[in-house]
């Protein structure tokens, strides 16, 4: 394929949901795979629905998540600038061209008007709808005469500038994921592509900028299939080959009713936002995946497979091999169900799939956030006995924080089903012979506690589980002889004498 251009073109009304990360990643991995270019349009021209900080949440969130653009705000390119805000003059001048070809026309009717209109519809059952039926008998520049029009113009009367759509014909769209999709026109309404306040609507400057920008492939969500027709519409009046347009499946909630919407996550536990975000005006805060100590390359891992997949049953791909197996074709039409599990196996693989030492080194810096000062190689030992247990890295102090700290307290219930009136006798005996074992190494701790055992008659359970009692705090961790060599003979010791002095 040819000169591949693609898009993403965030509104930046509030923080990037996890479906925004997913279209960018699609266009991305589509522009990767063709050798193409991916260019990132802030579409800003609604500017009542403008969230400072909006922006450079999108900017963040792409670049945590591995997403890089080659032309965009910050990187600048051969069709500066691209935050749409910026082009504003570019805009009106497409508006005119269209109605003097006879596609748009100047509408005058005030907020006012329109509001009676709904009302008078509503009480006879009707929607209003501004569109071929109504639009003559309207304030608009196809009611009126030249010298009208240019009057209400000059004498500085606000209008908005809409789509005149043609009358009793069929708009026949081709989309990548859905196929042919036809629409008659009786069911379009007449948008409105140029504002009173002087700046395009989203119609018009997507499509305006899609082609200035030379864009090959419109990769976008579901969410934007309506305003296809207009799109395809609006191409066809200016005289423009359109883009190939692909329209991506929606994200369901977990139980599959509904979309994934941004006040599901907190309220079900998981992040639906790529990074945790503070909303400027309530304060409010959501939680993001960076934050939940998720692996940019799990997020990414699992968000591929939200609505695509490779045809293998290989799950785990780095962002070379997505780019490589990544199609159009294999995406999905009906509604990819967020899966909260899977999300954290991702997480779970890719923890195993990283580097023992890498691991360690970002929980060696929790440690230190938590005041524990311990060797690298003391850490490193201790997380690879305990990282096969978590998903994620913060996860592991909770397996492991025996190792850094005597257990202050110990768990009720253990201690009611482990703890009997023969326990601190064999627990004594044990510390003797702790005391003997050369070196003081797992095998060997093994083999000495073992053979005490036969050699007593003792049940291996009901002693292994009092030891681990007095050295956990409780019933879970790994290999007692892995915790015993690694806290060492002298912490061992004192961690059992302490237990039996509080326990009896
Ligand atoms: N600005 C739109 C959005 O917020 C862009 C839709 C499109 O890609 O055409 O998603």
């Amino acid at each position: 394929m040819n000169n591949v251009r693609v898009r993403f073109a965030p509104s930046p009304t509030g923080p990037l949901h996890i479906g925004g990360v997913r279209t960018a990643l699609y266009n991305y991995l589509f522009a990767r795979k063709h050798k193409g270019t991916m260019i990132l349009r802030i579409e800003d021209t609604d500017q009542s629905r403008y969230v400072p900080g909006a922006e450079e949440y999108i900017m963040e969130s792409l670049e945590w998540s591995g997403i890089h653009i080659d032309e965009g705000v910050r990187e600048g390119g051969p069709h500066a600038p691209y935050r749409q805000s910026e082009r504003k003059e570019i805009y009106h001048q497409y508006a005119l061209e269209l109605i003097e070809k006879g596609h748009a026309y100047y509408a005058f009717d005030t907020p006012e008007d329109l509001e009676n209109l709904r009302k008078q519809a509503e009480s006879g059952h009707k929607p209003f709808v501004y569109n071929f039926e109504t639009r003559l008998h309207l304030k608009n520049s196809l009611s009126y005469s030249k010298n009208e029009t240019e009057n209400s113009i000059s004498s500085g009367q606000p209008y908005v500038i809409r789509f005149k759509t043609p009358e009793h014909s069929e708009v026949v769209m081709q989309d990548i994921v859905r196929g042919t999709v036809v629409v008659k026109t009786e069911t379009l309404d007449d948008k409105v592509l140029f504002k009173s306040d002087g700046l395009p609507t989203y119609h018009l400057a997507n499509i305006v900028d899609d082609h200035l920008m030379g864009i090959s492939h419109v990769i976008r969500g579901e969410e934007w299939l309506p305003s296809l027709p207009l799109h395809v519409l609006l191409y066809e009046a200016f005289g423009w080959q359109p883009p190939v347009f692909a329209h991506l499946p929606l994200l369901l909630k977990p139980d599959g009713n509904g979309k994934l919407s941004k006040r599901d996550g907190d309220r079900l536990g998981f992040p639906v936002f790529p990074l945790r975000w503070v909303d400027p005006v309530s304060n409010e805060v959501s939680s993001g995946y960076r934050e939940s100590g998720y692996f940019p390359e799990a997020f990414i891992n699992m968000l591929a497979f939200l609505g695509w997949n490779p045809g293998t049953e290989q799950e785990l791909f780095s962002i070379d091999e997505l780019t490589e197996a990544f199609s159009l074709e294999r995406v999905n039409k009906s509604g990819a169900k967020f899966d909260p599990d899977k999300t954290k196996w991702f997480n779970h693989q890719y923890l195993l799939k990283k580097s023992a030492e890498e691991i360690s080194h970002l929980f060696h810096a929790i440690l230190k956030q938590k005041g524990i000062n311990t060797s690298e190689d003391y850490v490193f030992r201790v997380v690879n006995l305990v990282r096969d247990r978590v998903n994620f890295v913060h996860e592991i102090w909770n397996e492991c924080y025996f190792f850094f700290e005597a257990p202050e307290s110990f768990d009720e219930q253990v201690v009611q089903k482990r703890w009997k009136p023969e326990t601190a006798g064999q627990i004594r005996e044990i510390v003797s012979i702790l005391d003997e074992i050369d070196p003081f190494e797992p095998s060997a701790i093994d083999m000495a506690i073992k053979e005490w055992i036969i050699q007593k008659g003792y049940n291996t359970g009901a002693v292994m589980n009092a030891i681990r009692l007095l050295l956990v705090g409780t019933s879970k961790g790994p290999h007692l002889s892995d915790i015993m060599h690694l806290v060492g003979r002298k912490e061992t010791t004192a961690r059992l004498q302490k237990g039996i002095t509080i326990l009896g």
